[in-house]
């Protein structure tokens, strides 16, 4: 075959595979042009996962009439008319490609109204031939349809994936322009259903919330811009949200990227957000983010590819870095903060200080529910005080099979585990035999004794239970230790890196295993067993907390006192319902306290009201 041109429509198909891919693409070309025409709302319709038609809707600044057949022209565009333009471009769109690409490959209607005229035109095209144009009456904007994608290149058809796959891309594309546009209002219509929509509220966590659902930005922190490292670096803005160590996927798809407003797609930005999480996560699991990158547009060749999806950056390594540390920042933060939920109690530290409640982070994992110790046995005391406590005692639901997370307190066992004679002696009781009566406020717990009736304060009495089971073990050298699954760090202030480094010796004895692993970061490998359900991060935090307001004391004090921080921290919080047999668990444990009044910090465990008062108050006696 001799050398020729090919016919311009010839061309323009060949070219139209390079920006129009799959019905995807034509939704993010349409899109872009949307929002570079300054549309606030945006509405995305497919039918036949986009095969039939794609219509994209929307009220931006419109085109004038008279531009409206030159808008379909190859290298037609209103964005850029020097190639120094481009250093300085703000839009999405410049190559002037996308319209006669796609025209070229369908049937497209294009009409639109400028705001600045009373009428509108319309054009109709079909392979690239333009078939009719005259003027209309529609309201400001712009709506373009496209029909029968492909229906006259059988290859690309042919090329298509399924329809639940091309649907998924086309949801994809316009969830992830929903992110980088919060304040532009965007619908998507699914054969005439809705399946997704953003409001338009400016709130980037709205569009997650829309995008990826309340459960997965639940575990997500925010990233924000960090100062650049040195002054002669351009200024990179990085901001978004990124997923906390305990939620990953098994790929990358889940990592978005945006460079000024532009989704891209890069290999080394995106490996930039996964070395972000190096030892936070598993080899083979990523994180899923938003990541939003801000620099001057001089900063960027977006002329690299024909779709336009990768960009070249004039410091890679800037960019390369800003990511990095921004979202490493957020997660490695979010890893140190505390993450349960602070109860609603005052908690009461050494001699009635108030403590504060911790500030909630910014994501707020449920709580595990923590479950009482029982060191007692159907039967052996049940019947010595009331019958009615042996119907709760047969369905113990905590006793017979403790839950996988919570690992059996560090305490030597009490003889009751073992069989009568066996073991050594029981301890003496310290209280008279209490009966449940019930719970008030969640908080305390009523019971009777011969004497009367005994209030306890659950928090109090679980504290100083756990302490004595704890020093006893320590002192026999019997502590537990468990070994932290997930992998916890602790991102410390320097003050309290020096805390910790003074305090390792004897948080070590106690069964805390704690390793540096960068610059005031460390990481948290083995905990007191007493700990198992806790987040030792939090725990260790509060340990140095208590350190940083105090003299710093003698060795011995500072073991007692993380002691006492530690079964702070493990006891039951006020506010928690008890079970009746968690209630007979507890307070059994208490009867048997060397010193059962008090909890380590002093605060008493329970207020006793005798019989005699009771009558007095009443008006008996
Ligand atoms: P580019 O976006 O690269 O300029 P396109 O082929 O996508 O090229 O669009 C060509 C021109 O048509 C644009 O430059 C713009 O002036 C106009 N245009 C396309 N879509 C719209 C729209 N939705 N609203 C207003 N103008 C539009
Ligand atoms: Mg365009």
């Amino acid at each position: 075959m001799p050398i020729q041109i090919l016919p311009e429509i010839v061309a323009a198909q060949i070219a139209a595979g390079e920006v129009v891919e799959r019905p995807a693409s034509v939704v993010k070309e349409l899109l872009e042009n949307a929002l570079d025409a300054g549309a606030t709302h945006i509405e995305v319709e497919i039918h036949g996962a986009g095969r039939q038609l794609i219509r994209v809707r929307d009220n931006g600044q419109g085109i004038p009439v008279d531009e409206i057949e030159l808008a379909l022209h190859r290298h037609a565009t209103s964005k850029l008319a020097a190639i120094d333009d481009l250093s300085y471009l703000e839009t999405l769109g410049f190559r002037g490609e996308a319209l006669h690409s796609i025209a070229a490959v369908s049937r497209l209607t294009l009409t639109s109204c400028h705001y600045e005229a009373s009428v509108g035109a319309r054009i109709v095209a079909e392979g690239g031939q333009v078939l009719d144009v005259r003027g209309v009456g529609i309201p400001v904007g712009t709506v373009v349809e496209v029909a029968d994608l492909f229906y006259n290149v059988p290859a690309r058809r042919k090329f298509l994936k399924s329809d639940v796959t091309e649907r998924r891309h086309v949801v994809q594309v316009v969830s992830q322009y929903a992110m980088a546009y919060p304040d532009v209002r965007m619908r998507l219509m699914v054969d005439g259903r809705e399946t997704f929509h953003s409001t338009g509220s400016g709130n980037l966590s709205d569009v997650i919330i829309a995008v990826l659902g309340l459960e997965t930005f639940r575990e997500m922190v925010e990233v924000v811009p960090l100062p650049p490292l040195r002054a002669d670096l351009p200024p990179i803005q990085v901001y978004g949200y990124t997923t906390l160590p305990s939620l990953n996927r098994s790929n990358r798809s889940q990592i978005h990227l945006f460079v000024n407003g532009r989704l891209i797609s890069d290999q080394r930005l995106t490996y930039a957000v996964v070395q972000a999480y190096h030892t936070l996560l598993p080899t083979g699991t990523y994180p899923i983010a938003v990541v939003m990158i801000q620099l001057p547009t001089h900063e960027v060749d977006v002329n690299v590819h024909p779709t336009k999806a990768e960009v070249r950056f004039q410091s890679p390594d800037a960019v390369f870095s800003a990511v990095q540390r921004a979202v490493r920042r957020a997660v490695v933060d979010a890893a140190s903060a505390p993450s349960f939920q602070p109860s609603a109690e005052q908690v009461y530290w050494e001699d009635d200080e108030v403590e504060s409640a911790a500030p909630l982070p910014v994501t707020t994992p449920k709580p595990r529910q923590h479950r009482l110790e029982f060191d007692w046995q159907p039967g052996r005391y049940g019947h010595q005080i009331g019958d009615e406590t042996d119907a709760e005692i047969d369905d113990t639901p905590y006793f017979s099979a403790a839950t996988p997370p919570y690992v059996a307190p560090t305490a030597p066992q009490s003889d009751d585990e073992l069989p009568e004679g066996v073991g050594t002696p029981r301890r003496p009781r310290t209280l008279p035999i209490l009966r449940v009566v019930g719970q008030v406020a969640a908080t305390y717990i009523i019971t009777e004794g011969p004497a009367g009736m005994y209030l306890i304060d659950q928090h109090a009495a679980h504290e100083r239970i756990l302490y004595e089971q704890f020093m006893a073990a320590y002192a026999a050298q019997d502590l537990a230790v468990q070994y932290v699954m997930e992998t916890v760090t602790l991102s410390l202030g320097a003050m309290e890196a020096r805390l910790l480094e003074e305090y390792h010796a004897a948080l070590a004895a106690l069964g805390f295993e704690v390793e540096e692993f960068g610059k005031q970061t460390y990481r948290v490998r083995a905990v007191p067993a007493i700990l198992a359900d806790r987040n030792p991060a939090e725990v260790l935090k509060a340990v140095l907390q208590d350190a940083e307001r105090g003299d710093v004391p003698a060795a011995k004090t500072i073991e007692e006192k993380i002691v006492r921080r530690v079964c702070k921290s493990a006891a039951v919080k006020a506010g928690q319902v008890l079970s009746h047999t968690e209630m007979q668990g507890l307070i059994r444990q208490l009867e048997r306290c060397e010193n059962p009044h008090t909890c380590p910090h002093g605060r008493p465990t329970l207020i006793h009201l005798s019989r005699d008062q009771l009558e007095r108050e009443f008006g008996r006696i």
